[in-house]
């Protein structure tokens, strides 16, 4: 670790062991390392004392709820009053629009802090103090390292927790993110308490009926585009709702079709709630989907990144096309 980045942890301790009231986020549509995060970060808290207000905008996947804090994590903003925090914390969010509180964040009086640990890049400097790691395969990485400058003693549930931001944003260690510090992170929760063989039931044997038969709904649709050397499919609000499939699923099929051979980069669009969403994927180290999602309003990191813009996904005669609102 760094000097410089040494301090950082520090300060991000002082911060936490010094604050009342903490009020920690994480993004919209969460995944394993979000939940990780926020699930570890309420236990952090604990073990300082103090109980931590966990909030996410959801729709939480049942698959993680044996995450820790998973039942106490408040889905309702209206239930949240912003004024009674001293702290905020935004985990794993690349973006403040992605907590879902961006006007509360960007309107907090002087009395209020914003820390926020991440690993994607840096979009707009809008906290007042973060530790934003690029290099770590996944927040809970970062995480990892923050318990260890505060020798913070990992209890099995919080080791647990760990691992599933790792595993999940490394797809099981194959992404080239997956660095010998995050084995060695990986190792040392193990070592922990926490377990591979159940983390792996709990994260990849949890497809429904309903989200495979979506897999294959998406599967045949699968086109390819050889003028932008794009693999892309699309899911409809009617499909998504029919097979009461969770965005866990939805990510599953971005991952799976970004392993096509004939692509350089896939693309999944989904409607939803009068929105087009889109997920990127590549494996090429010359092309950088951050930089594209970015140009869409999105974000996100170079071989995995997304997007959503208003306006609804239409089929006519087996051509599909965006029509902006
Ligand atoms: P996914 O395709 O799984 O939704 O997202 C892939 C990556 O892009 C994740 O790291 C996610 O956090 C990021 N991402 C997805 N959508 C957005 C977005 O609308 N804005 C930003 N800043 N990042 C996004
Ligand atoms: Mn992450």
């Amino acid at each position: 670790m760094s000097d410089s980045t040494a301090v950082i942890y520090q300060q991000v301790i002082d911060r936490l062991k010094a604050a009342e009231r903490v009020l920690a986020v994480t993004h919209i549509n969460p995944d394993g390392d979000a939940l990780g995060s926020l699930g570890f970060f309420g236990e952090l808290l604990a073990s300082f004392g103090k109980v931590a207000t966990l909030y996410c905008a959801g729709p939480l996947p049942k698959s993680l709820e044996f995450l820790p804090g998973f039942s106490n994590i408040i889905t309702d903003k209206n239930s949240l009053s912003m004024a009674d925090f001293d702290l905020i914390v935004s985990l794993d969010c690349g973006s403040v629009s992605r907590t879902n509180l961006a006007k509360e964040i960007a309107n907090r009086s002087k009395q209020q802090f914003f820390i926020e640990i991440d690993h994607h890049p840096s979009l707009e400097g809008a906290s007042d103090l973060e530790l934003r790691l690029t290099e770590a395969a996944s927040t809970t990485e970062i995480l990892f390292r923050l318990a260890a400058a505060a020798d913070l003693k990992v209890s099995p549930t919080m080791a647990q927790a760990l691992l599933t931001g790792i595993i999940t944003d490394t797809a099981n260690f194959i992404h080239p993110t997956a660095t010998p510090d995050t084995l060695a992170a990986a190792s040392s929760v193990l070592s922990q308490g926490a377990n591979l063989s159940r983390l792996s039931d709990q994260t990849m044997r949890t497809k429904t009926l309903g989200s495979l038969k979506l897999w294959g709904i998406a599967l045949s649709r699968l086109q390819l585009n050889p003028r932008y050397n794009l693999a892309f499919t699309v899911l409809n609000e009617d499909d998504l709702k029919n097979s009461g499939a969770d965005y866990d699923s939805i990510q599953g099929i971005a991952g799976f079709i970004s392993s096509i051979k004939e692509a350089a980069v896939s693309l999944i669009l989904r409607n939803e709630n009068g929105m087009v969403w889109g997920s990127l994927r590549t494996s090429r180290d010359d092309i950088d989907l951050n930089r594209l999602a970015r140009a869409l309003g999105g974000g996100g990191h170079r071989r995995a990144s997304g997007f959503n813009l208003p306006g609804r996904l239409v089929c006519e005669n087996g051509h599909w096309s965006v029509e902006y609102k």
